[in-house]
């Protein structure tokens, strides 16, 4: 059996560090790019959201290269997350590829079914062995989700541009061949030195912008055209509120970002008070959350036609309002371009550098908002910042 996974985010070391404990064998797709897209739209149906048409197209290429097994989560609706699966395999038999599915069903769908599954992937191991590894494989995601949390907010800080950048690859490069609790808590503690070793200023002041919305979307590089490292490199400080390894967890503690579940439907509670699937009521939880820590903006992904941020996008406008904060909503599909979503990026980016501007005149601030270097800096036009 050749296992094979889509990408998303930093899931494929994630995974393969997970079969190398069980003995699978398996294969990481080649990274997401324009080809992975194509191939998923030329046979997904045209309605169907984003994440499914670019997942399947890593399914492709990975039976291209020679996987035979794909391994897909299952969900419990009500978006269509749930039938991603079923709907993939059907596409793919009747495409005449021939592979079998292993549909992994979050534990809400019964304990028996998930460990018969988990069984699957682990052939030959016990249940405690099992367990043993998911620890040990939790232990390591949550470690790689910290270095991402930490290059997300401190990005904006570097003094020379691009070195966190090179310090995050280092450092994931660092944590990979971790096996061992010891192992991986030494190469943790290697990984942050070297970000921590990347020349900061923190003095500056950076525009703080909170990025919600779609779980796929806010995780996979490839679905948001890069916009952390982007925003990174103009000098914004981030906060992200899926992280890959709260997101697999049956736990609703969230330990990498930080609130539970229960504490963002509480802050969403006056504007929406039940789940609505997917990260519907996350996003607008985490939009009051973020207001009330003072965050200058918020940036809302999602794809078009996701059916629960789509409901959530209908509710932020009067959060909003409620809490003045400035809220923008992207929506993705294939044919977003890069352009286009920069240039609005770029506008809103400009909105809540002269409102910050404005803030520190009221209060007789310090008149400098970002990183002057390469930053946003709203007395200077786009070409003057090198970035037009
Ligand atoms: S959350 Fe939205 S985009 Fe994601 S699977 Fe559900 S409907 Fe599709």
């Amino acid at each position: 059996m050749k296992v094979t996974f889509p990408h998303m985010g930093t899931i494929d070391l994630v995974l393969s560090d997970l079969f190398d404990r069980t003995g699978l064998e398996y294969i990481i797709p080649p990274r997401t790019s324009e080809r992975t897209l194509q191939l998923g739209l030329r046979y997904s149906p045209e309605f169907a959201c984003l994440p499914l048409k670019i997942t399947l197209g890593n399914f492709i290429e990975a039976l291209e290269a020679g996987a035979d097994t794909l391994l897909m989560a299952g969900g419990v609706g009500p978006c269509r997350f749930g039938y991603y699966a079923e709907v993939q395999k059907c596409i793919l038999k009747e495409a005449g590829y021939d592979f079998d599915m292993i549909i992994l069903e979050p534990p809400a769908m019964g304990w028996k079914l998930f460990i018969d599954t988990l069984r699957l992937l682990a052939p030959g191991k016990s249940i405690r062995q099992i367990w043993r590894i998911i620890k040990t494989g939790f232990r390591k995601a949550r470690a790689i989700d910290e270095l991402e949390k930490y290059v997300l907010k401190y990005r904006a800080y570097e003094v020379k541009r691009g070195d966190m950048t090179k310090a995050y690859k280092k450092a994931l490069e660092i944590i990979k061949p971790a096996i061992t609790d010891e192992e991986i808590t030494e190469a943790r503690e290697e990984a942050f030195s070297i970000l921590e070793g990347v020349e900061k200023d923190l003095g500056r002041p950076c525009l703080k912008v909170g990025i919600i919305g779609e779980f796929y979307l806010l995780l996979e590089p490839f679905a948001n055209f890069g916009i952390e490292e982007y925003l990174g490199n103009m000098g914004i400080s981030l906060e992200r509120s899926v992280y890959l390894s709260d997101w697999i967890s049956p736990s609703s503690k969230n330990l990498i970002m930080g609130i539970s579940d229960q504490e963002v439907a509480q802050a969403a509670r006056p504007y929406l008070n039940h789940f609505v699937g997917g990260e519907g009521l996350p996003s607008v939880g985490h939009t009051v959350i973020y207001a009330k820590e003072g965050f200058d903006g918020v940036i809302h992904l999602f794809p078009f036609t996701c059916m629960p941020d789509t409901i959530a996008k209908s509710i932020l406008p009067k959060v909003s309002r409620d809490y003045d904060i400035p809220v923008i909503s992207f929506v993705i599909d294939e044919q977003t371009g890069r352009a286009g979503l920069i240039t609005r990026l770029e506008a809103f980016i400009d909105l809540l550098a002269s409102r910050r501007k404005q803030k520190s005149k009221l209060h007789k601030e310090h008149d400098v908002l970002v990183n002057p270097r390469f930053g946003v800096d709203v007395t200077l036009s786009n070409s003057e910042r090198g970035l037009a």
